[in-house]
């Protein structure tokens, strides 16, 4: 029976997509071939990387735009020293929101000076930062839109002239921004869009080109814009398994009729944590994620019942991160509001037993 994955990361993803993923691994579009043993140069795969890029830049209201889409290799990770080494010439802002943003901040320091211009690591990162100043100069201003980990979300973005970079890994796609904000948008494909092996960059196009140092041509943003995000040879599989999870999400009525979805899922897990005595929410309300919820056992001793029922119910990957313990279930744009209604059950069941 298919279980109810709450995983962090690598995620849950439509069935149809799975499905659908999986006989294109037999025989890809009925050529006889397999995905995975076709050129990447063939028609087939072009047309697969033409259409994934596209529809990025069309689900998040960025076609003509001056935008590019790019499929990555390398991870978000790999991203914390693409961006400072494509875009930092002497200073860039960081907001500290969490582990993330730490080694985001660990890496561009190897590349100028970083500036934290806010940070919430003296409360174990259970909140947003407000009111921060931004100062005018820096090169960029890096933010982390969803904390995974710790199960904040930043709902209000700052407005400054600074060019925003931003992390979005675990909640690209899954609520509507005006997202012509941002000059550069990186998420690692396994939170929200696909398998692990592909991490999609959208960037402004004329932000580029404006460093003095050369940059490695697989770490040059340029470079892979001009080949059509084939410089080399690409993560064929993530990359036709994202793009099917974004088809899927188009003919749903794209991101504005997910968001509606993941606002009650969030609703129904949040309202639960907020009135079972059994268990407390960690992250401050007004900057909890819609994403992720992490939340605690009121009494620890309750925690062997709890992991016997829940596991008992199919659920999946509700352990906490070990950074904060306890529990995170997290609700990315596949999993279904009957699978929280499960989660749901089980809690109120703790609650009549307690
Ligand atoms: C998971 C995650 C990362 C790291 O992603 P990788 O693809 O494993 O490198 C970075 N940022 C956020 C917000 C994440 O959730």
């Amino acid at each position: 029976m298919k279980k109810h994955n709450f995983s962090a990361g690598p995620c849950v993803l439509p069935q149809e997509v799975f499905l659908k993923a999986s006989e294109a691994i037999m025989d890809f579009n009925e050529s006889g071939l397999s995905l995975i043993e076709i050129s990447h140069r063939s028609k087939d795969f072009v047309e697969v990387m033409e259409k994934a890029r596209s529809l990025a830049l069309e689900l998040l209201g960025l076609e003509g735009k001056g935008y590019s889409a790019l499929f990555l290799q390398g991870g978000a990770s790999m991203q914390f020293l693409m961006t400072a080494y494509n875009l930092l010439e002497n200073k860039a802002g960081y907001l500290n929101t969490g582990t993330w943003s730490e080694k985001a901040i660990k890496e561009a320091k190897m590349f100028g000076d970083i500036m934290e211009v806010g940070s919430s690591k003296d409360e174990n990162f259970n909140y947003i930062p407000k009111g921060y100043a931004i100062p005018e100069g820096l090169d960029y201003l890096h933010l982390t839109s969803n904390n995974t980990i710790f199960g904040t979300q930043i709902k209000k973005f700052p407005k400054t002239n600074v060019p925003l970079v931003c992390d979005m890994s675990s909640d690209i796609f899954s609520r509507q921004l005006d997202f012509t904000q941002f000059d550069l948008i990186y998420a690692g494909a396994q939170k929200n869009m696909g398998p692990a092996g592909t991490t999609l960059v959208v960037v402004k196009d004329d932000i580029l080109g404006k460093v003095s140092r050369k940059i490695p041509s697989m770490l040059d943003y340029q470079v892979h814009i001009s080949k059509d995000s084939m410089f080399n040879t690409p993560p064929v599989f993530a990359v036709y398994t994202s793009m099917l999870t974004l088809e899927w999400l188009k003919d749903l009525g794209g991101i504005a009729a997910i968001e509606e979805i993941n606002e009650k899922k969030a609703q129904l897990l949040y309202s639960e944590i907020d009135l079972n005595p059994v268990f407390q929410g960690f992250a401050k309300k007004e900057d909890r994620s819609n994403m992720n919820a992490t939340f605690n056992l009121a009494d620890d001793r309750l925690k062997e019942t709890f992991d016997a029922l829940w596991k008992e119910a199919g659920i999946n990957g509700i352990n906490g991160h070990r950074s904060v313990g306890g529990y995170r279930a997290s609700m990315y744009n596949a999993l279904s509001l009957e699978s929280v209604g499960v989660l749901v059950d089980v809690m109120s069941e703790m609650e009549r037993k307690g």
